[in-house]
């Protein structure tokens, strides 16, 4: 089963009437739901389906997963109040396209090193690269260009590149497609202020560390 994820759609909604497709035990699906779970990088909202807390929210193939806190008394076919806490998810979104820009900067003009990890949280984003020496070196760099896109507050343009698989991406004017199937901002300027952080994870990794305000 694949639930409609109706975040790619509108990522700025946080109420939604859904159906219960299917209960089992603490575990419910949705036939459309705003509420993400974890994927690329990007951590799970948090909110409630019809009052009760999800506790976790798991993607699978197309289908989302959420455990719910005990006592829930929902059944399938049940219609159900969903919410997420939009000030999360609303700093989720943001640290997530100014991840995505700073690795498209790194990309673009430091010939693609190997990128070994990254993780959009609600305090911070981190990319993680294979580099020598301290990545700090190349921070004014990505900071101005970084900046520039940042204030000439471009419009994100956010689709699917196949709608059969689910495969999204994401564009602005300059760039390549980028494929990313997280929740994405409207406008560059959303981002507000970025700072960035080095920290050395060791063997031969550097990770930057991005804040914004
Ligand atoms: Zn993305």
């Amino acid at each position: 089963m694949a639930v409609e994820k109706v975040f790619w759609n509108n990522p700025y909604q946080t109420e939604l009437i859904a159906q219960v497709t299917s209960v089992t035990d603490s575990v419910v699906t949705l036939d459309k739901t705003i509420f993400y779970a974890f994927a690329g990088g990007q951590e799970s909202d948090r909110g409630s389906i019809h009052g009760f807390t999800v506790l976790k929210a798991e993607k699978k193939d197309m289908e989302i997963f959420y455990i719910l806190e005990s006592g829930h008394d929902l059944k399938a076919g049940d219609e159900v109040i969903v919410e997420i806490q939009w000030p999360r998810r609303y700093r989720l979104m943001r640290l997530h396209f100014a991840a995505e820009i700073i690795l498209e900067m790194v990309n673009q003009r430091f010939n693609k090193p190997e990128k070994v990890g990254a993780h959009i949280a609600e305090d911070k984003a981190r990319l993680d690269f294979t580099w020598e020496g301290s990545i700090s070196r190349i921070f004014p760099l990505l900071e101005e260009k970084a900046r520039e896109i940042i204030d000439a507050d471009l419009p994100i343009e956010s689709a699917f590149s196949d709608v059969a698989t689910e495969q999204r991406y994401w564009k602005i004017d300059g760039f390549a497609r980028v494929p990313c199937g997280g929740t994405h901002l409207r406008k560059t300027g959303e981002i507000g202020l970025i700072r960035l952080k080095r920290n050395n994870i060791g063997k031969g990794r550097e990770r930057i560390e991005i804040f914004v305000d």
